[in-house]
């Protein structure tokens, strides 16, 4: 999506750790035009495809998947953080590692929200390590529902994660596809 990549080069600063600093734009302060034309294309590219429901972890996430959600007209469910693995009640949990705090965190869902009858879109800001996406994913077989894709804003392409699940059969759409970053030059796969 050039408008994801344009702002990328606009704004993006490259930091140590292969961290994309994205706050101008989509971690802290949002661009409104920039996620509502995001919304949309995520909205295009799963057209017919039966999304009766987005998913995605807070906080980075909600903005996005509240964009596609709306264009979509279905509900958006957001998975919890939670630091210990004290989980109780009717939920669906997974382990996560953070790419960026470098711990391990749970996440969850009630499983009141995540139904095997729902077609699911999975929506997040970043694809690094693909570690929020499995477990996304994880989420989703607990609940026996169908996972329909994925929708990432700003897709790492160097990790290879992406690829690799691409190649295990998951349809991965990401609005702007990094395959190099440095603090000079960020190219993107063409
Ligand atoms: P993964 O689980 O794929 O390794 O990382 C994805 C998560 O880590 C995203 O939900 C995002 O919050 C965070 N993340 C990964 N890479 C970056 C990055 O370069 N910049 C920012 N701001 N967040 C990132």
């Amino acid at each position: 999506m050039k408008q994801m990549e344009e702002m990328i080069l606009a704004e993006g600063q490259v930091l140590p750790g292969d961290i994309l600093k994205v706050g101008s734009f989509l971690n802290q302060n949002i661009d409104t035009t920039l996620l509502h034309q995001t919304g949309d294309e995520i909205a295009r590219l799963y057209e017919g495809c039966g999304v009766s429901k987005v998913l995605t972890i807070e906080a980075s996430g909600i903005a996005i998947a509240a964009a596609a959600g709306m264009t979509m007209g279905v509900p958006v469910l957001f998975a919890k953080k939670h630091r210990t693995s004290n989980v109780d009640g009717d939920v669906y949990a997974a382990k996560v590692h953070s790419f960026t705090h470098g711990v391990d965190y749970n996440i969850v869902v009630s499983s009141d929200y995540l139904l095997p009858t729902d077609r699911v879109l999975i929506v997040d800001d970043f694809l690094a390590n693909g570690h929020a996406l499995r477990g996304l994913m994880d989420l989703c077989e607990q609940a026996h529902c169908e996972m329909v894709g994925v929708a990432i804003a700003i897709e790492k392409c160097f990790t290879g994660a992406g690829d690799e699940l691409r190649a295990q059969g998951v349809r991965i759409e990401s609005m702007a596809m990094i395959e190099s970053m440095s603090a000079h030059e960020i190219v993107f796969r063409s």
